[in-house]
């Protein structure tokens, strides 16, 4: 994994607690759960092999949670 994919993964979980997600290490992903009424969650893999893994991430956290931004 490239250290900007890496770098970016980063940001996401920073960008998600500082939301008022939960952020929690499982064994291959890290689970992403917000805070609002309901209960969106996220997976996101430790190790995603594709470049454009965050961008995708991103673009379905917007469409399908209440993530902002
Ligand atoms: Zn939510």
């Amino acid at each position: 994994m490239s250290p900007n994919l890496s770098r970016e993964l980063r940001a996401v979980r920073k960008e998600a607690v500082s939301q008022g997600w939960t952020v929690l290490r499982g064994k291959r992903y890290w689970k992403l759960r917000c805070p609002c009424p309901m209960k969106h969650k996220k997976s996101m893999s430790l190790t995603p092999s594709n470049p454009n893994y965050v961008k995708n991430l991103l673009g379905e956290l917007r469409r399908a949670t209440c993530w902002k931004g």
